[in-house]
């Protein structure tokens, strides 16, 4: 597999993938010489995450440049995908501190045990005799510590005028927005026929990582955690998605050049089932759009890479709800209202608001039957009680708040007006339609209410048994709440459905477009399980 474009560079590489193609995932290793052959077959064993290429880090092994060709072609025979054999000079942020003439033989070497690719850096003096006359493609690879514009450019250009197989552009990233320099010189490359990746380190390049695939870049690089359980392996370059979540929940072989971008802002995200969701419910419609997590601390600096790269939708979550209502040019009426939002749509040079919440909320309870002038008891006064409330107000519902902080409870029915009712959690007496839990109560590791059953943020023996209960905690999908409720016979709707239900109103509001509501459900229920 090469990802060479119009330049046929690899002697073995019948299948050029790059440029329009798809790509590639390469999973980078480090270990010492007598573990790299176990490593390398771990990694590319027939049961792993599937993988296009390992990168070995020669420069990990000490005394690298000892390595006769015989024991390099012994890796390449050990691994099931091609291998980029890299040694990475100290001068360029590697392990590598000897003689420069010894580290180019090694690499010729590597080329010539059937490397599938050597990485050789720009900077080095022999680079473009290694691009015009290695027995393997090379990687022609530059590092920066702070890219000024200029140098970027000028990089660009001794590219294009080497025309390696792949140029690979990298540079730390403080902030996500930090990322834009080198995505669009990845971008531009790609444009002008020349294989490319470029991105950034760091937790805050790790979008990049993967938006390399949504300008046709030609690979990028992966934490295969088969590999970092080796004993002696040591992590390679910080920001790394591992090798299946890229392939699992970003579905990141389906991204293709000048599609869409939506993604994820808020902290902590790590755990959020929104882009195995969302990428499942891309992929399932075949919607030309990729959903990617933007982790970060401070809104500028993720809204900053969104709008800059530009996305068509954000999907927003804690701590950010308020603060990015602030930041759009018109709100729904239900996000105006709340002055919160959870989804962004690209509108013009701006953002429209919505808050997907309180809909999924009454479409999840309408699956269950009608909610106007039905009495609904919301426990909690949070923002996703907020959000329910406000909602089921406006469809007609009659809603009673209850909530730990009483005063809280009161703020929110004020907020949603009509003749909303509000008191206490130990006021709940059961007797109504249905029953929403907007407490983390009965979520793993979560808090407990203390009520007589664990776990329950109402005593569930209040209830009667022909409320329709939904709770809003998905982990686990079977709460202590609805379980109690079900044994009761109460009708149960799961917080999951819920998740599913508020990402399918994003998908609508990006796509324009009804969203596959089954395809979201079981990526949903396969996340969760996975944890
Ligand atoms: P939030 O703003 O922090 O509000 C939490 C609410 O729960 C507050 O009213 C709080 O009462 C109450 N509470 C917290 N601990 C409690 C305890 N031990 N006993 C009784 N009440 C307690 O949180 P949120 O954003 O509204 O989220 C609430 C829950 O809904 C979370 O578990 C969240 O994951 C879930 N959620 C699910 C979905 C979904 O799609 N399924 C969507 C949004 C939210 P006080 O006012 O007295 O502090």
């Amino acid at each position: 597999m090469s990802v060479s474009g119009d330049r046929a560079a690899s002697p073995g590489a019948p299948d050029p993938v790059g440029g329009a193609g798809r790509c590639l995932v390469c999973a980078s290793v480090a270990a010492p010489a007598g573990r790299l052959r176990q490593v390398v077959a771990a990694v590319t064993a027939e049961d792993a995450p599937p993988l296009d290429l390992v990168e070995l880090r020669l420069d990990a092994l000490e005394d690298p440049a000892s390595r006769e060709e015989a024991w390099l072609r012994e890796l390449v025979a050990t691994s099931r995908v091609p291998l980029v054999f890299t040694c990475r000079p100290s001068w360029e942020g590697g392990d590598y501190a000897g003689p420069e003439e010894a580290r180019r033989r090694l690499l010729e070497r590597a080329a010539r045990a059937g490397a599938g690719y050597v990485d050789v850096e720009l900077r080095a003096r022999w680079s473009g005799e290694a691009v015009a006359s290695f027995a393997a493609p090379v990687i022609l690879s530059h590092h920066w510590e702070e890219p000024r514009p200029e140098d970027v450019a000028a990089v660009v250009e001794r590219m294009l005028a080497l025309r390696p197989a792949v140029a690979k552009l990298v540079a730390p990233a403080r902030e996500p927005v930090d990322c834009l320099p080198l995505l669009r010189a990845g971008a531009g490359l790609v444009e002008r026929g020349q294989p490319a990746t470029a991105f950034c380190m760091g937790e805050a390049g790790r979008p990049s990582r993967a938006l390399v695939a949504a300008y046709g870049g030609a690979l990028t690089y992966a934490t295969s955690s088969i590999a970092a359980e080796t004993p002696e392996a040591r992590p390679v370059a910080p920001g790394q998605w591992e090798v299946g979540e890229m392939r699992e929940a970003l579905r990141i072989d389906r991204w293709r050049r000048g599609w869409g971008c939506c993604g994820l802002v808020g902290h902590p995200i790590g755990h959020s089932l929104s882009p195995r969701i969302l990428n499942a419910a891309f992929a399932a419609a075949g919607a030309d759009f990729g959903y990617v997590p933007l982790p970060g601390r401070c809104l500028d600096g993720v809204l900053g890479l969104a709008e800059g790269w530009g996305f068509r939708g954000l999907s927003v979550t804690m701590p950010f709800k308020e603060e990015a209502a602030r930041r759009c040019r018109s709100l729904s009426r239900e996000a105006e209202v709340m002055g919160a939002v959870n989804t962004l749509v690209a509108y013009g040079d701006g953002w429209r608001g919505h808050n997907t919440d309180g809909p999924a909320v009454v479409a999840a309870l309408r699956s269950a039957g009608a909610v106007e002038d039905r009495r609904v008891v919301v426990l909690g006064a949070g923002g996703a009680a907020r959000a329910a409330v406000v909602s089921l107000v406006a469809a007609g519902a009659r809603v009673v708040v209850l909530n730990r902080t009483p005063d809280r409870a009161r703020t929110v029915a004020e907020l949603a007006g009509g003749d909303t009712a509000w008191g206490a959690l130990e006021d709940f007496e059961g007797a109504a339609e249905f029953v929403v839990n907007a407490t983390p109560v009965g979520m793993e590791g979560g808090p407990s209410a203390g009520s007589e059953v664990e776990g329950t943020p109402v005593p569930p023996g209040r209830l009667v048994g022909d409320e329709v209960v939904l709770d809003m905690v998905y982990r686990p999908p079977e709460t202590p709440l609805l379980r109690a409720a079900r044994e009761r016979g109460c009708t149960v709707v799961s917080g999951l459905e819920m998740l599913v239900l508020q990402a399918a109103e994003q998908y609508r509001l990006w796509t324009g477009e009804a969203a596959p509501l089954d395809a979201m459900r079981v990526a949903a229920g396969e996340g969760v399980d996975e944890g």
